[in-house]
């Protein structure tokens, strides 16, 4: 087992609890024992497209020991099924993901409750692109309190736009096991292929120009008024995305931990 429980592992194959995330339903993976004392983690990220959240979300899942669960993975996933895999609820969320809009919201709750086991896990989750919407929040809040669970903090990742723009056209991701890289930030050893597991890198549809403008003013109109949500809720943590990915990892590290 690697040193997070529910990384991805060197062959890119899923570990631990992003298998039950990926199948919903009742699987699920007992959790490894926790440092003590340190407690379970249970934090939702925010910021816009291409802000680094998912790099984020893998950096601090093996800092925190913490699933890192991401709804865009989960469209992605029904993206790679063929037309006959995919339930028609399915098929119109990749049909709205490909052009860069969001999934409707009922799509995207009824997925979230099938696989509320990673909510209630002992071993505390980071919620990754998920929720998008004020109604997305509302229902979160109601289904974690249906389960008497208590979130620990929201994290609000920011970043000038200009530097957003050159974060998300630099990006690549590897086709098998989803690790993100950067051109810049981040370039793989070998041009075109994953560190971990060899898979061939590629840009994700919603990261091409047009895809990223109607991202960028989803995200404008529908998620940014979260910040505001969860600041009343006393949750809101803002924090500086410029830098490195272990820079912003170290410095949310330690906002967190003194918290
Ligand atoms: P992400 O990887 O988080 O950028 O998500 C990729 C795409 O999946 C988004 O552009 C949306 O089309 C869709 N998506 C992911 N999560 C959500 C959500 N919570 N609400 C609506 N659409 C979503």
């Amino acid at each position: 087992m690697t040193k997070n429980r529910f990384a991805k592992r060197t062959d890119g194959s899923l570990a631990g609890g992003q298998t039950g995330w990926f199948q919903g339903g009742a699987s699920c993976f007992t959790p490894l024992a926790r440092p003590t004392p340190q407690p379970a983690w249970r934090i939702i990220l925010l910021g816009p497209p291409g802000v680094g959240k998912g790099t984020q979300a893998e950096l601090l899942g093996e800092q925190l020991h913490t699933c890192h669960l991401a709804t865009g993975d989960l469209f992605r996933a029904a993206k790679s099924l063929d037309e006959a895999g995919r339930s028609p609820a399915l098929r119109n969320a990749v049909e709205h993901m490909k052009h860069g809009e969001l999934v409707p919201d009922e799509t995207v709750l009824s997925l979230v409750r099938e696989r509320v086991h990673c909510l209630k896990c002992s071993g505390g989750f980071l919620l990754d692109g998920f929720p998008r919407t004020v109604a997305q929040a509302e229902a979160l809040e109601k289904l974690l309190a249906a389960e008497q669970v208590h979130l620990s903090a929201v994290f609000n990742y920011d970043l000038p736009v200009e530097q957003i723009i050159s974060r998300v056209f630099g990006r690549l991701t590897c086709a098998q096991c989803k690790t993100v890289y950067h051109t810049a930030a981040r370039p793989p050893q070998v041009a075109g292929y994953c560190d971990k597991c060899g898979g061939k890198l590629f840009q994700r549809d919603d990261d091409q120009p047009a895809a990223v403008k109607v991202r960028m003013d989803a995200y404008l109109n529908s998620t940014r008024p979260l910040i505001e949500f969860y600041r009343q809720r006393g949750l809101l943590l803002n924090i500086d995305a410029s830098g490195a990915p272990d820079q912003i990892c170290r410095r949310t590290c330690k906002l967190v931990l003194n918290r």
